[in-house]
């Protein structure tokens, strides 16, 4: 069987998985300091989720009013809800600044205020006065194409620097020796079928986020989580992955995104009875409350019979209030949307909005300089050898409990960056590297060719649509125990059945049968730690909103979830890390835990 296939072998200092914008800008930093980088990604760089990223990037610019960084890391960690770790928080909004100030210099096309500054909107739980002012002016935007700007300035940049590109190159898992140490990463070349073995002494994974374990989300189709995968068959836990952020407005119906930066130009939500209800649910701030509370505002209009539409089941986004030349300016792609997806023109009639499948906060585990760490004895933040993550399939935490909007384009280069640092800091361009050996990718092969040649019943396609109801049905905006009891027996269920899959294309060229196999063997234990990670956690906090247990509760819950699974049977083992209640510096202190209200 894996006779037939051949490695091609190859040697790198570093090599980063995925060409979204945290995988380019860490390749690009890699490169910048003069190490031999390869970049691996599974489609075109500017394909990547990324390019659809609307509503901007958070700095505390001060362009629009008043602002710090300390007033961002205040509303990041309530934002979070005391689950994001204190000193990466400091990390990332102290450098947030920065990291703008450096895309507008490689070319960013960021709208501009009348004197020519960097345009700022107001976004959800961004605030100023730690809490205490009005919404702060903290997104910089590019019109509502953000992602797409920077996509692109990225990619355009890196090659720049000499960044090997392996575009259209599926990576297929870890190679770990036997001390655990992370060797490199093997892979597919979609379009010929050849196999490669990339050694190098620091991998990193950049692959993004896996919404695609849901049946309604706003991420693209490629977003399946392929590295948090690699990490669960590395034996290694993910973290947090209970978090699963819902963004109020996605297209009722299509999931499409609806960016917040509508609601941040003065958008606002109604239900049946034409009310504002927001305003009930957070007097202070309305409309631009964070994403979980705002999701579980409209869902609770919707069960309390004030929905909209013929089966009451959504909500209503209005822009249809404001100047239509504003809109053009400002929100230009999802006018387009809107006419395309809801058949709406916005200057006229409300957009039909449903909370959607957005973000995942949780992932692979580690540090501010992006190494990927795991608890070892009493050490909770033990350094993994050779393996680092960045991106939404990186759980830094920044995030915590829930993200803020702007907040992850941010985390992308901020951490990109530190990424570069880190591997300048600590690796020495060219030095030796041991061999890889065949058993340590024999595995790699096998898989692959059960899959190619599987003779199951299931077909890949009903396999993941069961997966992605029960995610959507048992572990949405509101949980219950029972719900999530039932949900586990039902995922732990579909799981079982990956053996009986069956795929029908036996070629390794183009074969798109196989790729998504691999791509559900990827998604199916994601599911799996989610459902499990969220019926353990007995308490609400951020978008874990559990209805039997609707208080957060510190004592016994400020923690992070460790979650790793048994590949062969599935079975799900949970373990705990301290949230970081420390800062990076004595320039700011510890932000203590609150009610988080609005
Ligand atoms: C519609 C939408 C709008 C958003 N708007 C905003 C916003 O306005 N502001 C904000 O802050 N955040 C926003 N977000 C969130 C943010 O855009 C994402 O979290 C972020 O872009 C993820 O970037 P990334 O670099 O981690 O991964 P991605 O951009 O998702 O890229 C993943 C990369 O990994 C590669 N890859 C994956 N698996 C493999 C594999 N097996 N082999 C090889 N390569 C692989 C892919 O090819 C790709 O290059 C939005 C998200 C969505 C879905």
């Amino acid at each position: 069987m894996s006779t037939a296939y051949k490695w091609n072998d190859h040697t790198y200092d570093v090599v980063v998985v995925g060409a979204g914008g945290s995988g380019l800008r860490a390749a690009l930093g890699c490169a910048q300091e003069g190490l031999k980088t390869a970049c691996i990604t599974k489609v075109f760089p500017t394909r990547s989720h990324t390019v659809a990223a609307q509503g901007g990037v958070a700095a505390s610019l001060a362009n629009m009013g008043p602002d710090n960084w300390q007033w961002h890391m205040y509303d990041t960690v309530k934002g979070s809800d005391w689950l994001g770790d204190q000193d990466s928080i400091e990390y990332l909004t102290r450098n947030a600044p920065a990291a703008v100030y450096e895309l507008e210099h490689w070319g960013v096309p960021f709208s501009r205020t009348e004197e020519g500054k960097i345009y700022q909107r107001p976004f959800g739980g961004m605030t100023t006065d730690f809490g205490n002012g009005p919404p702060a002016q903290r997104t910089c935007a590019a019109a509502d194409r953000t992602g797409h700007a920077m996509l692109h300035t990225l990619y355009g940049n890196s090659l720049k620097y000499d960044v090997d590109f392996f575009i259209e190159y599926f990576a297929l898992d870890l190679i770990k020796d036997e001390d655990g140490v992370i060797r490199g990463v093997t892979a597919w070349e979609l379009a010929t079928g050849k196999l490669h073995r990339f050694r190098a002494q620091r991998t990193v994974l950049a692959t993004g986020g896996y919404g695609r374990a849901y049946f309604s989300c706003t991420s693209a189709h490629t977003c399946t989580g392929d590295g948090n995968a690699m990490v669960l068959r590395a034996g290694l836990p993910l973290q947090d992955m209970e978090f699963v952020q819902f963004h109020p407005t996605g297209i009722y119906g299509a999931g499409c995104l609806i960016t917040e930066g509508a609601r941040g130009e003065g958008g606002y939500l109604t239900n049946a009875n034409g009310e504002r209800f927001m305003e009930r649910y957070a007097p202070s701030v309305k409309d631009l409350a964070p994403r979980d509370m705002v999701s579980r505002a409209m869902t609770m209009e919707i069960r309390e019979g004030r929905g909209v539409g013929k089966n009451k089941d959504h909500i209503f986004l209005h822009l249809d209030h404001l100047d239509p030349a504003i809109l053009h300016e400002r929100l230009p792609g999802i006018s387009e949307s809107a006419k395309v997806f809801a058949g709406v023109d916005l200057t006229k009639e409300p957009i039909p909005v449903l909370p959607t499948v957005h973000y995942n906060m949780g992932g692979i585990q580690t540090n501010f300089f992006g190494e990927v760490v795991i608890k070892d004895g009493n050490n909770p933040d033990k350094v993994v050898e050779g393996l680092m993550a960045v991106g939404e399939a990186a759980c830094v935490s920044v995030h915590g409990a829930n993200r803020l909007g702007s907040n992850s384009l941010i985390d992308l280069v901020v951490f990109g960056r530190a990424i570069g640092l880190r591997c300048g800091e600590t690796l020495k361009a060219g030095a030796k590297q041991p061999e890889i050996k065949d058993n340590q990718t024999d595995a790699h092969l096998a898989r692959l060719d059960a899959a190619r040649h599987a003779k199951g019943s299931i077909p890949t396609a009903k396999l993941r649509l069961e997966m992605q109801k029960i995610m959507q049905n048992h572990c949405a905006v509101y949980r219950t125990s029972e719900s999530l009891a039932e949900g586990k027996v039902k995922i732990d269920a579909a799981y079982g059945k990956m053996g009986d899959i069956g795929t029908t294309d036996r070629t390794m060229i183009w074969n798109s049968d196989l790729m998504e196999t691999l791509e559900l063997q990827n998604l199916l234990p994601q599911a799996v730690v989610t459902m499990h990670g969220a019926e353990n956690r007995h308490e609400s906090r951020g978008a874990h909103a559990h209805e039997d247990f609707p208080n957060r509760d510190d004592e016994n819950w400020m923690k992070h979830t460790l979650a790793s699974i048994d590949i062969p049977t599935g079975k799900v083992s949970i373990d705990y890390r301290p949230v970081h209640m420390n800062t990076m510096t004595d320039e700011i202190k510890t932000i203590p835990p609150k009610a988080r209200v609005y």
